[in-house]
């Protein structure tokens, strides 16, 4: 359920036509609904309200500040990715004690950075990183809370390139040394374990393979505390899958139980970042048709929009939903169109041979499902504008990215000394 809705007719934001907001800021932008943003957020809490949870959203997700805040000021945490993704969600509001740092490659700044911060803790996910960090740690006099971020290997059943949780995935510490590790880690000045953590992967749409890997993850803390060895927290990542089209994804509601039933009797804190499964559905991507050209076998639906906008086609062929912003009528006939944007490389599709209500230059159209890895994801490739991000509430929008044109997108260039 979104807050993108016809209303006579027309595609609103909540209470705001898209055609009105296309009219005063410009065609292609994103736009994220504050309610719908609100809502998916609460309804990941309500399932996991019965055990002891911290919800750290996932910012690469999205990472505009307005919608850190939006969630932030609901008590979402965050679990960030680089430094950059860490001043985000501080300038957004969000505790230092609420963030979480996952990623593969941290740097020794980027790990001082965040021991300097004191946020909540690092997932820490292999040994040369562990090694630094305690490094890192014990000349800043510090003893950096941990968890260690596990590899479980185990078979998300996702797309092959957001899949994370197998053993030839670069994520994590391979389960079977898992323990060893966390042994060493105890005995360290500058690091204080505190638990587990695993991400298998985004996009699921079966429970199972969040089983095996819960399955697993208690397999670790028993013997962990058969070891002696304190275990008070697991973080068991994000990767719900959410409905691109038809498809049936598991409720968040059904996740909240498996999750109970599986290691409800822990006696840890839990922690999840979901990202997908909170913004998804609370963006889209608006953009206006140029031209619809006959091609020999095809007709071409070219709109302003381009895949440095929105990746996920391109680079996952990724389905979302399109869209007219004037809602067509039921008995018109369709026609089958690949809707591909300006830029000069046949990967800058976003569909092929879809069905959609018959198109002209100047028309609206909507991409659903575009609040997530959308804006966060886009580029300037063959110097096109960033685009605007906007934040609906009601009646109200706001711009809370604007667009960054061609003249300061070459601001930040300069010719070398030697030419002139
Ligand atoms: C990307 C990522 C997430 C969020 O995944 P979603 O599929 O968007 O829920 C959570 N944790 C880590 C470590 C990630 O890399």
């Amino acid at each position: 359920m979104d807050h993108f809705q016809y209303k006579n007719g027309e595609l609103y934001a909540e209470n705001i036509a898209l055609s009105k907001i296309a009219q005063e800021v410009g065609t292609p932008f994103y736009v994220y609904s504050q309610a719908t943003l609100e809502r998916h957020y609460q309804v990941f809490a309500d399932a996991v309200k019965d055990i002891d949870a911290t919800i750290c959203f996932a910012v690469k997700a999205n990472s505009n500040i307005s919608v850190i805040k939006a969630l932030s000021d609901l008590g979402a945490g965050a679990d960030v990715v680089s430094v950059g993704e860490m001043k985000r969600a501080l300038k957004a509001g969000v505790p230092a004690d609420k963030i979480v740092y996952s990623g593969v490659g941290k740097s020794r700044s980027e790990l001082k950075a965040a021991v300097e911060t004191g946020i909540r803790q690092i997932n820490v996910e292999s040994e040369e990183e562990l090694a630094v960090l305690n490094e890192v740690a014990q000349e800043m006099g510090a003893r950096m809370p941990i968890v260690l971020r596990v590899n479980p290997d185990v078979d998300a059943k996702t797309h092959a390139k957001i899949s994370t949780g197998k053993s030839g995935n670069k994520f994590g510490i391979d389960w079977k040394r898992a323990v060893e590790v966390y042994q060493r880690a105890s005995n360290m000045a500058g690091v204080e374990p505190k638990g587990l953590a695993c991400h298998i992967g985004s996009q699921l749409t079966d429970l199972e393979p969040f089983r095996a890997a819960f399955r697993r993850m208690k397999e670790m803390v028993s013997e962990l505390r058969g070891l002696g060895l304190d275990v008070s927290r697991v973080d068991l990542g994000g990767g719900l899958g959410i409905p691109y089209d038809e498809g049936d994804t598991p409720l968040p509601v059904e996740y909240g139980k498996l999750v109970v039933e599986e290691l409800g009797d822990l006696d840890v804190e839990f922690e999840f970042e979901p990202g997908r499964m909170i913004v998804g559905n609370a963006g889209i991507l608006v953009s206006e048709v140029i031209y619809v050209k006959e091609g020999l076998s095809k007709t071409f639906a070219i709109i302003d929009a381009a895949m440095n906008d929105l990746m996920r086609p391109s680079l996952y062929d990724a389905y979302h939903a399109i869209v007219p912003v004037i809602e067509a009528d039921a008995e018109e006939a369709k026609q089958l169109y690949d809707v591909v944007g300006p830029i000069c490389e046949t990967g800058d599709t976003f569909a092929k041979d879809r069905l959609l209500n018959k198109l002209k230059t100047g028309d609206l159209i909507a991409f659903r499902t575009a609040g997530a890895y959308g804006a966060t994801m886009s580029n300037t490739y063959n110097s096109r504008s960033l685009i605007p991000e906007l934040m609906v509430k009601g009646e109200e929008y706001a711009i809370i990215r604007r667009r960054l044109d061609i003249e300061e997108q070459m601001d930040l260039e300069a010719l070398a000394s030697w030419q002139d």
